[in-house]
């Protein structure tokens, strides 16, 4: 039995003709550019959030990086973050020429470890960028506690955490700003590339508006140097379409992580820990196991989709070898890169398909 680590189509499946209609619409009105369904989105994922504002981006990538730069953060900036996350995160803090700054992950949620962070601070630090990895919410008190206490900025990077929660609190809402992908394999994904910036501060919202069109206003004249980090109202219209179901589809990603939870109970399977604090959306389920290597064959075998996230930690990066960083750093994120997994855990899956693949994994484990 075929399970993939996600189908695409078995969720358009369930709404092609709406969504067909929907860019329809767009196409017909010529409204290439911005204009109401990317206003609407805006103003509907502000609320589901619990911010004020929202702007409506090209990607989750450039929802990271106009944040930076509308926070003027550059040259001569350090950002702490975390080693253990998608490329995106840090690439955006390169990319403005600031520098990263990494603290090791907490062994248990996999996400940014607060207890180390006010070693990191230096008089050059300017931000923390939390990443709310798999669907799970960092542990934002400590973290706001810290960036209060030396007046830095907290840019939460939600790519994979709409709506999740911390303390009954919205990812996004808690720091300066929070990034959303709309990535097509995040929770609320697009037909193609898209992100948002969600903020309560106003003076921030508009120069995130400003910033992703040129940085010009009014037109032709240009205040900063922005660029084109326009969301398209192609993909606005796709994800107005979808966004009525994501907290239903969030709920079958928790009962099937919940299902995964008890069969793999008793077993050497590792599941994921969700803390008391959290409620998560499971954008992806990450098991860890001894002999992943090998696991990984049986299940390609056995035609059971599988993908490591992250294979190799931010500092061990190539491109990152100018920051000096070495194997042995940041131990708990290496460790985990060595024997996490992630299995299917989309919402369409059947009972049959989830059997399969935990009836498989456990007669691997023993
Ligand atoms: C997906 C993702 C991004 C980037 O989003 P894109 O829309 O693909 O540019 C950034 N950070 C994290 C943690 C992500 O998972």
């Amino acid at each position: 039995m075929p399970v993939p680590l996600l189908d695409l189509k078995a969720q358009y499946a369930t709404l092609r003709k709406e969504i067909m209609a929907a860019v329809s619409e767009v196409l017909e009105s010529q409204c290439c550019i911005g204009g109401p369904k990317v206003a609407e989105l805006e103003a509907k994922i502000a609320a589901i959030s619990d911010c004020k504002f929202a702007v409506g981006v090209s990607s989750g990538t450039d929802a990271l990086l106009n944040s930076l730069m509308s926070l003027e953060i550059g040259a001569g900036d350090e950002v702490i973050t975390t080693p253990f996350t998608f490329f995106a995160t840090i690439g955006c803090i390169a990319r403005v020429s600031a520098k990263p700054v990494f603290v090791d992950i907490d062994p248990l949620t996999y996400n940014i470890n607060p207890k180390l962070i006010a070693a990191a601070v230096t008089k050059k630090t300017r931000a923390i960028m939390p990443v709310h990895l798999f669907g799970q919410m960092a542990d934002m008190d400590p973290i706001m506690d810290i960036a209060k206490k030396h007046k830095l900025t907290v840019i939460e990077d939600a790519a994979q955490s709409i709506t999740s929660t911390y303390k009954g609190k919205k990812a996004g809402s808690i720091g300066t700003v929070g990034c959303f992908s709309f990535f097509p394999s995040k929770n609320l994904g697009g037909i193609g590339d898209g992100g948002m910036i969600v903020t309560n501060d106003k003076q921030l919202y508009d120069r995130l508006s400003i910033m992703r069109n040129h940085g010009s206003s009014p037109k032709y004249y240009h205040k900063y140097i922005g660029g084109n980090f326009r969301l398209d109202p192609i993909q606005a219209a796709a994800l107005l379409v979808k966004l009525p179901h994501l907290d239903k589809w969030s709920q079958a990603r928790r009962r099937n992580a919940a299902y995964y939870d008890r069969k793999f109970a008793g077993t050497a399977v590792k599941t994921p820990y969700i803390s008391p604090d959290c409620v998560s959306i499971y954008n992806q389920y990450v098991i860890r196991v001894q002999k992943r290597d090998e696991l990984i064959k049986l299940l390609k075998d056995k035609n059971i989709g599988c993908e490591i996230y992250y294979p190799v930690p931010m500092h061990l990066q190539e491109c990152f070898n100018y920051l000096g960083y070495k194997k042995g750093d940041f131990p708990e994120a290496e460790k985990v890169a060595n024997d996490v997994l992630a299995i299917p855990i989309y919402p369409e899956l059947t009972d049959e398909m989830k059997d399969y693949v935990a009836e498989t994994i456990v007669s691997f484990v023993g």
